[in-house]
């Protein structure tokens, strides 16, 4: 069985998140979406909101796995017994970061394989970043999230 971990901090997941995800269904017969607890970068949504909304998303999806985790993606990786671990990449200002993590990843973990998915063009200029942003200055978000995201982050600024 081809399995797959796509981590990340998903804060909020948005629809190039997904967009990854449904390309990855197509080639992995299970896609484990592992959300980092990130308390560096102080998540808006604590880990169990994020797993709660992304599980609510891929609710049905029984290929669909979503999980939390602190500490190392790649010791993750081998307690999953996952060897293939999932990157999107938006544009070349993806690219340094990504193969920068790509290689300490393979130094720590020779046989842990990073593969890349590009999202539609249309959501390579989207990040969770500016939803957040957005999101917080009362803007329409149903062009770059889910609904189910989009109901959170409403009631987020709206509190
Ligand atoms: P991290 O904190 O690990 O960067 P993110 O949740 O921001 O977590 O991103 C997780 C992965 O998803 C990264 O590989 C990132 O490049 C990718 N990603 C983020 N936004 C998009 C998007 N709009 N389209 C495709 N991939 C994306």
């Amino acid at each position: 069985m081809k399995k797959a971990l796509y981590p990340g901090t998903f804060d909020p997941i948005t629809l190039g998140h997904i967009d990854i995800i449904s390309r990855a269904v197509h080639l992995f017969d299970e896609v484990t979406i592992a959300i980092a607890t990130s308390e560096t970068k102080t998540p808006l949504f604590p880990l169990e909101e994020r797993i709660r909304q992304i599980e609510l998303i891929f609710q049905g999806n029984k290929n669909i796995r979503t999980i939390g985790f602190t500490g190392l993606v790649v010791d993750l990786a081998k307690k999953e017994g996952v060897n293939i671990l999932l990157r999107g990449l938006r544009a070349v200002s993806d690219f340094e970061y990504e193969f920068q993590l790509a290689n300490m990843n393979r130094a720590m973990s020779p046989d842990l394989e990073s593969v890349f998915l590009t999202p539609k063009a249309k959501f390579s200029f989207l990040s969770s970043t500016l939803v957040r942003e957005i999101a917080s200055m009362g803007g329409k978000l149903s062009s770059f999230v889910d609904p189910i995201v989009e109901e959170a982050l409403r009631k987020r600024f709206q509190d």
